[in-house]
């Protein structure tokens, strides 16, 4: 059960089947389905399509192995993390191979994904050993009260297909860190990244005789059964969670019948408020990134940037400088500093709204146009004079499109800024410390960037507030999200 991929004279070979555990099997249904590269719109494999025995198996297993695996000791959890770290690092270029075929995104910028996903395994290698509790006396002199943490049991977790590796990690890491076994449900545009990291899990967990079944990977198209049938089952105890509102939504309600727990990292439409005084020079990199990462395909992606009215016109003239010298191509070749889209309808809602800011009277400066062929790219593109009303400042964009709208008064960008439904990140530019420090009180956000464009940081509890969720990944936060704390009255 395995596929190569090749493009350029480089190739690579992925698993097709389900992790069932340590096992690579197929679906008992023999069904498949296909993994499409976005650049050309060719499949690239077939993937076992795991249906309601595999994924009640795997939870079977996740149930089985709980306590063994809660019982194994904190360093050598900690040393099997450290192990994923080192055999994912070694094999950087074939997972960055892999996300640039599934996923679309350059090379260079997957290779960063990886830097990023196997650092969640050495983070929480190192948070594996240092998880405390407390212990003090009662006020009323009554006893002594002791604090302790414990691994909450078996975790479901869904990923989404803009960072197929980097999404996983920071849930696997921590849950293994925390002693909890863990059923995967990668998205089904992008498995492949994740099959081969259950590769490197069976490799290394065999080195350490893990018992078969502390992670299994179950790729599907059906995320919707998925999740109804393994959380009406008591032995699930959380679900962690990233992508849409709705979907999150969703899986809240479920939730509650079983009362299990849920983190939740859900949409996000960031503002990007940059005032009079701020060092151009500095914005204009901090905004690429924002805006550019991933193509915009991310949820902490610079959807609105908010400029002081003195500035604004060199600010746009030279974000459209940079923005039209993005080049647009496959992933995997030369040059390409933009990839496709992930697929047809996603491209298509982008176009969408690019439409309907025009048609409300806003301007392009670059870009704006769906470029004829094979592949789902969308430009580079810049919008200003955005009226009000118009969605795109309303909804996630998740792609290459820069709105921009200016102010006089910082109280009113701010107001602006905060105007959104979501509250994941939001970014702010200024030389001044008292309005740095105004903006960092008074964006609401769950994490702001103050003349800083990448935010994210295993070290850091990633998360957001209002419609973009709650729980926290990273960080020293990351792990009491698979904890459930216990209190001892002693005598
Ligand atoms: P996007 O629009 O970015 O694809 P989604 O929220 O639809 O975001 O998808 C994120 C992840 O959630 C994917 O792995 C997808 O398969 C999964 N998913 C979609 N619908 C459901 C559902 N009802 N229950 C569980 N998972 C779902």
């Amino acid at each position: 059960m395995k596929a190569t991929l090749t493009r350029n004279n480089h190739s690579v070979t992925v698993p097709t089947g389900i992790w069932m555990g340590t096992q690579c099997i197929g679906a008992s249904s023999g069904q498949q389905f296909p993994v499409v590269d976005p650049a050309t719109e060719e499949v690239l494999a077939h993937v076992a399509n795991a249906g309601s025995a595999e994924w009640m198996k795997a939870l079977d297993l996740a149930d089985g192995v709980a306590t063994t695996w809660a019982a194994f000791a904190d360093r050598k959890r900690s040393e099997i993390l450290t192990a994923l770290f080192h055999k994912l690092t070694q094999r950087a270029d074939d997972f960055a191979r892999v996300m640039s075929f599934e996923m679309g995104k350059p090379f260079a910028e997957a290779q960063g994904e990886v830097a990023y996903g196997a650092e969640y395994f050495r983070w929480f290698a190192e948070e594996a050993v240092r998880s405390a509790g407390r212990v003090n006396s009662a006020p009323a002199g009554t006893g002594t009260i002791v604090v302790t943490r414990e691994p909450v049991g078996p975790v479901l977790a869904i990923t989404p297909w803009n960072f197929p590796l980097a999404m996983a990690t920071r849930k696997i890491a921590p849950a293994l860190a925390a002693g909890c076994p863990i059923v995967v449900k990668p998205a089904a545009e992008t498995p492949l990244t994740m099959l081969l990291l259950g590769e490197v899990i069976a490799e290394v967990f065999s080195e350490f005789n893990v018992p078969s079944g502390v992670v299994s990977i179950i790729p599907t198209t059906g995320a919707k059964d998925l999740s109804q049938e393994l959380m009406a089952d008591a032995r699930l105890k959380k679900v962690t969670f990233t992508g849409s509102t709705p979907v999150g939504k969703t899986l809240v309600r479920q939730s509650a019948d079983n009362l299990q727990r849920s983190s939740m990292e859900l949409g996000g439409n960031a503002p990007f408020v940059i005032d009079e005084d701020a060092d151009l020079d500095l914005v204009l990199t901090c905004a690429m990134q924002a805006k550019m990462r991933n193509g915009g395909e991310a949820c902490i992606a610079a959807n609105r940037f908010i400029v002081h009215e003195a500035i604004a016109e060199e600010f746009t003239t030279r974000l459209t400088h940079r923005m039209s010298e993005v080049r647009t191509g496959h992933g995997l070749d030369e040059g390409t500093t933009l990839g496709p889209i992930i697929t047809a309808k996603q491209r298509d809602a982008i176009a969408e709204l690019v439409d309907d800011a025009l048609a409300c009277g806003a301007q392009l400066t670059v870009g704006g146009k769906k470029p004829e062929g094979d592949g789902f790219f969308y430009p580079a593109t810049v919008l200003v004079n955005v009226p009000a009303q118009a969605r795109i400042l309303h909804e996630e964009i998740f792609g290459p499109v820069a709105t921009v709208t200016t102010f006089t008064c910082l109280d009113d960008a701010i107001a602006r800024a905060n105007d959104t439904e979501f509250g994941l990140a939001a970014y702010g530019f200024t030389e001044n410390i008292h309005t740095a420090q105004k903006l960092a009180k008074e964006l609401k956000a769950g994490m702001v960037g103050i003349n800083r464009g990448a935010i994210s940081d295993p070290a850091a509890p990633f998360g957001g507030i209002k419609q973009s969720g709650f729980g926290r990944e990273g960080g020293t936060e990351g792990i009491e999200e698979y904890q459930s704390i216990k209190y001892i009255a002693l005598q």
